[in-house]
């Protein structure tokens, strides 16, 4: 970590594209502040307190300091090493990484609290629970909570070698995010590929990685490399998933290890937009704006593919929403954890939707939908936030 924090020249071109230092104006708060921070803990110069440690973890992990460094500083593993010192300095932030992540790796459990949520949405009893538990974290959860679909199992398609196209759905694929599943799932059967979602993937394990479990985080990636291992491409849809599993490909090449998924992981608009059929699309007289998620805009930098295919839809106006260097503020459980900053991160994009009045938002990460469907829903502007897979299977003929 220390070889890593020395490359930053403490040049500052970064603040500028900070969105916690744009926030408060700290120097703590800013890329440069938070490597500096981590310089001194690991030097053995200042011990983390509770002012220390929270100025680390109240970044984002949106990496858009990465993107704009000159010295190539790689924040990601920086944070990421930074978050995994500190555990050694707090054993217990390593195992409460692992306790908010284990339901997400137990997918019978997992489908039972998504149904269980939908009965008692349906029953009206989140409202009341909400009201009752208004001011604790419970009660955030509860009040950013989606109307949920009825959990499903996923479709699996044809396991190799006809489903050459590994599909990764993720922990919220049979939830919140099923519609984005079956979305990608109708537009590469249209477009010519076969696809397969292995019954035997886990979790990608993000959640742990960041939060300084990254042992555990390491087993999930290991057995979704397993659970993929016939694949000859692999495609996950949450640009939060995808930018950590692309990471660990890339942190093992780079440490002279075997890359758990050999640089497979596909995007699924370049399979979209290279496909051997072309997808055969219905007119939409409809305004659509985007918005980039931090992991798509910084790590995975996908999104002119992607914008590419969506504008292929004959009839529609498709722009990215013009909110520079931002981030929407739900990072991992931040939307969870720091409501109110999160929902001062997420003004300056309602503010946006406000004044430029558009007939649906599309946003590849199942966490930033999330969080903005609920600061949508709050401002009285209750538009529908689709996955872009899903508004564009939407329009195949
Ligand atoms: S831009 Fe890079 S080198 Fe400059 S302060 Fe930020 S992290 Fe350090
Ligand atoms: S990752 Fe994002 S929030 Fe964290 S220091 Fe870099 S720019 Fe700031």
């Amino acid at each position: 970590m220390q070889q890593e924090a020395d490359r930053c020249v403490k040049c500052g071109l970064c603040l500028p594209h900070c969105p916690t230092y744009a926030l408060d104006r700290e120097e703590s708060e800013s890329p440069r502040g938070r490597i500096a921070l981590l310089q001194a803990i690991a030097s053995g110069q200042v011990q983390p307190d509770e002012a220390i440690t929270h100025a680390i973890d109240d970044c984002l992990s949106c990496r858009a300091c990465e993107r704009v460094c000159p010295a190539d500083v790689r924040y990601g593993q920086l944070f990421d090493a930074g978050q995994a010192m500190l555990a050694e300095h707090a054993p217990p932030r390593a195992r409460l990484a692992r306790r908010k992540a284990w339901l997400l790796h137990h997918p019978t459990l997992r489908r039972g609290v998504f149904r269980a949520l939908f009965l008692l949405q349906r029953l009206g009893m989140v409202a009341i629970a909400r009201s009752l538990l208004a001011g604790t974290r419970l009660g955030v959860a509860l009040r950013r909570l989606p109307t949920l679909p009825w959990a499903r199992r996923p479709r699996r398609g044809a396991p190799p070698p006809q489903g050459q196209v590994g599909l990764f759905t993720g922990c919220l694929g049979e939830g919140p995010d099923q519609h984005a599943v079956r979305g990608a799932q109708q537009l590469l059967s249209a477009a010519g590929w076969r696809w397969h979602a292995p019954r035997s993937q886990d979790c990608c394990g993000a959640l742990e990685q960041h939060g300084g479990a990254g042992g555990t985080a390491h087993q999930a990636i290991q057995r979704n490399a397993n659970a993929f291992a016939e694949h000859t491409h692999i495609v996950s849809l949450a640009s939060g998933c995808t930018a950590w599993l692309q990471d660990a490909d890339h942190s093992a090449s780079s440490d002279d290890r075997p890359p758990p998924f050999n640089g497979r992981l596909t995007s699924l608009w370049a399979l979209l937009h290279d496909a051997p059929q072309a997808l055969r699309l219905v007119a939409r007289d409809e305004r659509v704006a985007v918005w980039l998620p931090c992991t798509q805009r910084n790590v995975l930098r996908d999104e002119r593919t992607m914008l590419a295919v969506l504008r292929q839809v004959p009839g529609a106006r498709v722009d990215v929403l013009p909110v520079m260097d931002g981030c929407c503020g739900a990072a991992g459980l931040h939307f969870l954890e720091q409501a109110e900053r999160a929902d001062r991160l997420a003004a300056p994009i309602v503010r946006a939707l406000q004044e430029n009045p558009v007939d649906r938002l599309l946003c590849a990460n199942v966490g930033c939908r999330l969080h903005l469907i609920s600061a949508l829903r709050e401002a009285g502007l209750p538009l529908p936030v689709e996955h872009p897979a899903q508004w564009l299977a939407s329009t195949l003929h």
